[in-house]
């Protein structure tokens, strides 16, 4: 039973929860949005603690038990959640998000049967549909997670799996799913236990099926379409546990995830239900065949080269990917910047809504090496610039540029709209040497006339070119 104290925290912690994503919006106000969700969570952690403790206390007689419980799950956590989080590198953020995903997804499916088989409780029918989807949505995020996870760390390809009749089959789970449900809602508890756990297996399946079926290219879709599962997995733990906190945090989660699937889907250009139910990332004539290279010979140039470049340049656009988080080049691409515009040259930056490997990857590298907001430009700001510009920097980017997106449709990224680089007067590739992105398919720009490649670490190379221009500079 909630105390009107109680009541009040949690209250308070959803109106924190609510603040936080509203800061979380813009970059401006991100960190202290992230504040205000870091409190509203300690909030409701200690009113938590505090509450549980009393109703076990109430049954077992014995405070001390109650918070020996609670004090070790919380310490456990706490240090593998340390751990995890200082040892985790930038670039394989996104996994670790996965495998958090799968976690929200694996306590929903432990929460649903541990509160089936309470003894002495009444399962009723509200109950026993709770449990039901909670466990469902639970089983298909933990299983989804655990493959997004793989894909994305690279131990499973990219290749989406097209099995022949996978609509069938996705119909066909769902379907003894939902006879399963019938079963297990006329059953009295503990009876339906049968049915509840065929279907988590049913629902297991599922999950690995989705998510093994989307192409490399598109899992960022797929990342936030998990990160919504796991705030509906949530919410219905909240439910099960008749706690009305992690109903609201649960809803706002899977609101907000599915909101951002949705906008990430339009920048893509894909459909929603595609990925909702799989076999997403390339039409069944090109699965599985990422072209091979178009190959060509690629003009090679030196970081002399580039610099003059540069400094002959009236306005340069800088395209951030992967590589420059690999590299960790945001804070000398910075000083780079810094140096062009303090001899008159507009420096920009283009932001392509996949680039990296996480929603918001490359501003978050940006605003880390302190590079204003007013120079970092969407797609959509950008694109009909490039043919007005003179450079074109790309630092270890390669899918978000791939001229095959919008001309091959064959490739698998075909439709993805994609920052038109290619258009400037001359563009520079920094990349250690030939290999793909992570969607596996070539790029063209590389074979481009008015394409210079400078190979290397793009740290490396940005560190060389900012010495070139600042040797240039004082020789001038
Ligand atoms: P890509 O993965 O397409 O390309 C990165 C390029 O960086 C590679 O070609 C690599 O070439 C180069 N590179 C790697 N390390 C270095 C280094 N140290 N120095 C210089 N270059 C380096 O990245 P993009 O950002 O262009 O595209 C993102 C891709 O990731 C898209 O396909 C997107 O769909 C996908 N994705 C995005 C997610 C998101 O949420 N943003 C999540 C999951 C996937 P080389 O090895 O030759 O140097």
């Amino acid at each position: 039973m909630l105390t009107s104290a109680q009541t009040l925290v949690y209250i308070l912690a959803g109106m924190l929860f609510i603040l936080s994503l509203r800061g979380l919006s813009t970059q401006e106000t991100a960190r202290r949005g992230n504040g205000m969700g870091a409190i509203g969570m300690a909030l409701a952690l200690i009113v938590t603690c505090v509450a549980l403790s009393r109703d076990t206390a109430s049954r077992t007689a014995d405070m001390s038990q109650a918070y020996m419980l609670l004090a070790g799950a919380i310490g456990v956590g706490a240090i593998v959640g340390a751990f995890l989080a200082a040892r985790v590198a930038m670039t394989s953020m996104p996994e670790l998000v996965a495998v958090l995903h799968s976690f929200v997804g694996a306590a929903a499916v432990l929460v649903g049967i541990a509160s089936y088989l309470e003894p002495g409780r009444d399962v009723t029918i509200v109950h026993g549909v709770e449990v039901f989807a909670g466990v469902f949505i639970g089983a298909v995020t933990f299983t989804g997670s655990i493959i997004a996870f793989f894909k994305l760390r690279g131990t499973l390809g990219g290749k989406p799996l097209l099995l022949p009749a996978r609509h069938l089959i996705n119909l066909v789970l769902v379907g003894a799913s939902l006879y399963l449900a019938v079963v297990f809602v006329s059953a009295t508890a503990p009876a339906g236990i049968t049915s509840l756990l065929i279907m988590t297996a049913i629902a297991a399946l599922l999950g690995v099926h989705l998510v093994m079926a989307i192409g490399g290219g598109d899992m960022p879709v797929v990342v936030s379409l998990l990160n919504s599962y796991s705030g509906w997995a949530a919410a219905a733990s909240g439910f099960m546990l008749g706690n009305d906190l992690l109903i609201i945090t649960g809803a706002l989660v899977g609101s907000s995830g599915a909101i951002l699937s949705y906008i990430m889907c339009k920048a893509m250009n894909r459909s929603i239900w595609n990925v909702v139910f799989g076999g997403f990332g390339a039409t069944p004539t090109s699965a599985g065949k990422a072209k091979d290279a178009p190959a060509g010979k690629v003009n090679e140039a030196t970081a002399e080269q580039v610099a003059q470049l540069l400094l002959a340049a009236k306005s340069v656009i800088i395209v951030p990917g992967y590589g420059m988080a690999v590299a960790q080049a945001q804070h000398p691409t910075k000083t780079l910047s810094d140096t062009l515009e303090s001899r008159g040259i507009q420096v920009r930056y283009a932001i392509h809504p996949v680039a990296g490997r996480l929603p918001g990857h490359m501003n978050v590298l940006l605003a880390e090496a302190n590079v204003s907001y007013d120079v970092v430009k969407e797609m959509e700001e950008i694109n009909d610039e490039f043919d007005k510009t003179d450079v074109v920097l790309i630092i270890g980017a390669n899918d978000i540029v791939n001229p095959s997106a919008l001309t091959d449709v064959d490739s698998p990224i075909y439709g993805m709209p994609v920052l038109e680089a290619w258009k400037a007067a001359r563009v520079v590739m920094l990349k250690r040497g030939m290999a793909a992105g992570y969607a596996g398919v070539d790029n063209a720009i590389c074979y481009n006339d008015n394409t210079l490649m400078l190979f290397g670490d793009a740290k490396q190379s940005i560190q060389k070119l900012s010495t070139r221009v600042q040797a240039e500079e004082k020789a001038a």
